[in-house]
């Protein structure tokens, strides 16, 4: 591993000035990812400034049933969150499908949003890759893609985004907050991953520099019943092969009022299936609309010979996620 500088930051702005001046230096909170890059050469900051001290662990309920989030609170902490279980249980199951017991103790929340993807040739510096080395290929596109994308991606770059957490934010329409320099800014999760384009380097709207600080979450509307389900090639400790986080409330008469569907494990970002929502709101719940709505989504999807399992994988899995959903708001209205 390169040597490198550490620094503990004793406060935000200390942090963000500290990176802000040194094009090669990084944050460090939990490590999990990172470290795992420095040690494979991928990443190779000269200075890491440490924001695991800072006071940016907090889980805040609010009376409306909304959440603020620190960046540096860790997924087992939010994940285990009494109120977090109760109010946004998606996010819970999300957290607890992924990792294990321990990466969960050290991962937090802003490095669980930004860990990189986990596809092989990225994380062998004796390979080319668009991301990794701009303007170097793609081999994944003719080599090993069966864990890679189907939506979203570009000819330069197929990654999948590994992580769970960041599938059930996005229906959750949670709020990043940055703070750089210049100020800080509230970006809506939806605008916070960066389409690969010819530019599959830059993953986020994150500048050098910039710090999340935490996340904000609108509380679901009232009657929702949210879930999360991942598909995996072992029951533990494996990123998705594909998984599906949905919310659903009903109307009185038992029609869809809004359902909300995120997919991972397709795409370079957690992919809001918005044209399956669209096509269930309204609707009067059944297999065959939820086939439908789920074909509409995947249209436009551009499967690659080792992954072509996964359109098929993804709409099964969501259709069985919102019938057991379904099932649920309907209990749910019997015992108000
Ligand atoms: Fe690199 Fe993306 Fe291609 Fe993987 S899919 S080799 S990360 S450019």
């Amino acid at each position: 591993m390169k040597t490198f500088a550490y620094q503990r930051a004793t406060s935000v702005d200390d942090a963000v000035q500290a990176v802000s001046a040194d094009t090669d230096a990084l944050y460090l909170a939990g490590g999990t990812n990172l470290v795992d890059l420095m040690k494979l050469g991928v990443r190779r900051p000269r200075a890491l400034v440490d924001i695991s001290h800072l006071p940016l662990d907090h889980v805040i309920h609010r009376a409306d049933g909304s959440a603020v989030i620190g960046a540096t609170a860790t997924n087992a902490v939010v994940a285990g969150d009494r109120d977090i279980r109760r109010n946004f249980p998606v996010l819970s199951e999300s957290i607890l499908a992924g990792a294990s017991g321990q990466l969960r103790n050290s991962a937090t929340m802003a490095g669980n949003l930004l860990q990189k993807t986990r596809c092989a040739y990225f994380q062998d510096v004796s390979k080319p890759c668009n991301k990794r080395v701009p303007g170097t290929g793609c081999p994944a596109r003719t080599g090993a893609h069966r864990d890679l994308g189907i939506l979203g991606v570009s000819s330069s770059c197929i990654a999948t985004h590994p992580s769970d957490m960041a599938v059930a934010l996005s229906i959750l329409d949670a709020v990043v907050h940055i703070r750089g320099v210049a100020g800080e800014r509230a970006v809506a999760l939806q605008d916070f991953y960066v389409p690969p384009g010819k530019t599959p380097d830059q993953d986020t709207i994150v500048q050098h520099g910039e710090l999340i600080t935490g996340m904000e979450l609108p509380a679901l509307p009232a009657g929702a019943v949210s879930r999360h389900h991942k598909v995996r090639d072992r029951w533990s400790y494996a990123f998705a092969v594909v998984s599906a986080a949905a919310a659903v409330v009903l109307e009185d008469d038992g029609r869809i009022a809004q359902a909300r569907i995120a997919w991972g494990g397709v795409a370079p970002r957690p992919w809001r299936a918005s044209i399956a929502e669209a096509e269930l709101r309204g609707q009067k719940p059944s297999k065959q609309l939820f086939e439908r709505a789920m074909r509409a989504e995947l249209r436009h999807a551009t499967p690659l010979p080792q992954n072509a399992f996964k359109v098929d994988l993804v709409a099964d899995v969501t259709g069985a996620l919102l019938t057991d959903l379904i099932r649920s708001a309907e209990d749910r209205r019997v015992t108000r």
